[in-house]
């Protein structure tokens, strides 16, 4: 019962839809009570040779109308009670979400996508489930099991009653061991789920390198192991839960036996009549289903109260990044700073940046360049606060960046990941996806800046042409474009281009260079890259190697020494001689 206590500020939240929900509920548990007692009526007059045409049809007009009132009572509970729970859901799934999107990079690192989507699916099932079908089945078999019980030791025996109940206690000690025992179960099923959900995620993403490496039946052999131990573990549940109604039937059966062997013994002696004794039986026949409902209550609860801890847990973990009390609330601009003793990822020890020490004027545009793994990437993150723990500080305009509000920092920044993620609309919506109701003329000059606009003209639909999973294919070069063009838009004080002109040619590239020197004067620019054409009109260049900066300076102060920066240089203009030689 744990789980309604977890809820109560949903119930609180919801108290008319729950209370009227609970009072029809209660209407319709008293009227279950006629029927027995009329027919125990009818029995009696039958008997005593005094039932006549007369108060046969009025009895049976009565037995009509109670189940026409009891069809419409049922269908308002449902839409009282039901109704609700599925707004537990949406609140739990807009908080979950709203949970997801502000989450740091690091939140991403250590969860698993399928498994947070396990969350948001099965998981919120079962609460919704709690809230609905626990609370009716809860409400209902304690009413109309306390209803007819009452109704047979009030109107009929107090005595009959008692005996029958005798069996009763061995019923609440047994569901209760098979509760504690599947709440234990459940969490392994639904983790066992989560996992699943992961691996068939993961497969989905990952099917081109499954089928380039001929993996299929390794793959399809991992999951159906996967697969298989769901099946397990919900069967394990599934044992549990197949004990309650057989120890029901048990405990119902022997009440049967026990009514009928005393309540005959009663109609002998006449302390009760016939047609009571018959209402008697039935109304313990009414009994069975409150008691199978409350062996199901249990599995309806402990589904509940498992996944609301699965969710309570994670939304529980702190936020890593937050604003601090008073944080700067403008957007900042000016010179940027870096004064980085070290930085290391979270759960690691090594430093993958050390002794960061650069200054870029506003307006300045900055190259840096190194190996895969040098510390680029990492370096740029830092700037957008993705992580935190920096020693030492990074400086933008006359503040700390950890100073500013988050979103103000944010939206000083345009950033071009080297992943670049378009989304499933138009390519009109994913330039313009920072502002969507901005004017076409801003989303076209931002895709002529960043060289895309002839190409999409060329699309079937130009604008509109939906692109990402569930639209065209686009090439490498042309995703690469429209994510820059998406980072222009902002028109951002910082534009970041993380390695984002690898997969455009030499021609395009300078031809985006060229806009952007035109189109963005007074604002900084920041590149990394591996083609050191894109960088070497910069006004500084850093190189790093293994996180530590190993030369840096203009391109032509760069090329008098002899260090990687020139060799690398030189390879690289070789590269390109061969290849047009080729041509
Ligand atoms: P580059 O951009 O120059 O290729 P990165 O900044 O991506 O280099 O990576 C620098 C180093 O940091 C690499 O050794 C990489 O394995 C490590 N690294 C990158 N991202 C993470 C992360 N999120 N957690 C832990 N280590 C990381």
């Amino acid at each position: 019962m744990r789980v309604f206590i977890d809820l109560m500020w949903f119930f609180k939240q919801e108290k008319k839809a729950y209370i009227s929900g609970i009072l029809i509920l209660a209407v319709v548990a008293v009227l279950h009570l006629i029927p027995p007692k009329i027919v125990g009526y009818i029995v009696d007059l039958i008997k005593e040779n005094e039932l006549t045409k007369g108060t046969l049809i009025k009895w049976i007009i009565v037995l009509i109308v109670t189940a026409l009132a009891m069809y419409v009572l049922r269908y308002y509970w449902r839409i009282m009670i039901f109704g609700s729970s599925l707004k537990l859901a949406r609140i739990l799934r807009n908080r979950l979400f709203s949970y997801f999107t502000n989450m740091s990079s690091s939140f991403y690192q250590q969860k698993r996508v399928g498994d947070l989507m396990a969350h948001a699916t099965n998981d919120l099932q079962a609460i919704q489930g709690t809230a609905g079908s626990g609370v009716l089945t809860f409400v209902d078999s304690l009413l109309t099991g306390g209803f007819v019980v009452i109704a047979m030791a009030a109107t009929i025996s107090w005595k009959l009653t008692l005996i029958a109940l005798i069996p009763m206690p061995f019923m609440a000690i047994l569901t209760n061991y098979y509760g504690s025992l599947l709440h234990k179960k459940f969490h392994k099923a639904q983790e066992a789920f989560s996992s699943l959900n992961d691996k068939t995620q993961e497969s989905i993403n990952g099917i081109k390198v499954i089928k380039t490496f001929g993996q299929e039946k390794e793959d399809i052999e991992s999951f159906r192991a996967q697969s298989a131990d769901v099946v397990k573990k919900n069967v394990a549940v599934a044992k549990i839960d197949s004990l309650f109604d057989p120890t029901i039937s048990i405990v119902i059966g022997l009440s049967f036996f026990l009514s009928i062997v005393f309540g005959a013994k009663y109609v002998i002696s006449n302390e009760l009549t016939i047609g009571q004794l018959i209402s008697f039986t039935t109304y313990l026949g009414l009994l069975i289903w409150p008691m199978l409902a409350f062996g199901s209550l249990f599995n309806i609860l402990e589904r509940g109260r498992a996944s609301y801890e699965r969710v309570s847990n994670l939304l529980s973990e702190p936020k890593e990044i937050l604003d601090r009390p008073n944080a700067i609330n403008t957007i900042p601009t000016g010179s940027i700073e870096y004064k980085v003793k070290s930085f290391h990822y979270p759960n690691e020890t090594k430093p993958v940046l050390e002794d960061i020490h650069f200054q870029l004027k506003q307006g300045e545009t900055l190259g840096i360049v190194g190996k895969t793994g040098a510390g680029k990437t990492t370096l740029i993150k830092l700037l957008l606060r993705e992580f935190e723990g920096i020693n030492g500080t990074i400086l933008f305009g006359n503040n700390r960046i950890d100073e500013y509000r988050i979103d103000r920092l944010r939206e000083s920044i345009g950033y071009v990941p080297q992943d670049h993620f378009l989304f499933s609309s138009t390519v009109k919506e994913n330039i313009a996806f920072s502002d969507p109701l901005i004017d076409q003329t801003f989303i076209e000059k931002a895709a002529k800046i960043a060289h895309i606009h002839d190409d999409i003209l060329q699309f079937t639909d130009g604008y509109e042409t939906i692109v990402g999973e569930k639209g065209v294919s686009l090439s490498g070069g042309q995703k690469q474009r429209i994510s820059i063009a998406r980072a222009l838009l902002k028109d951002p004080e910082v534009l970041i281009l993380d390695d984002s002109l690898s997969a455009v040619d030499a021609k395009t590239e300078e031809a985006i260079l060229k806009s952007l020197k035109e189109e963005r004067s007074g604002k900084t620019t920041i590149i990394t890259a591996h083609r050191l054409s894109a960088i070497k009109h910069a006004n500084k260049i850093i190189v790093l190697e293994n996180g530590k900066i190993i030369e840096s300076g203009k391109h032509d102060v760069l090329m008098e020494n002899d260090g990687w920066y020139k060799a690398m240089f030189v390879s690289q203009q070789l590269e390109e001689l061969v290849e047009l030689g080729g041509k």
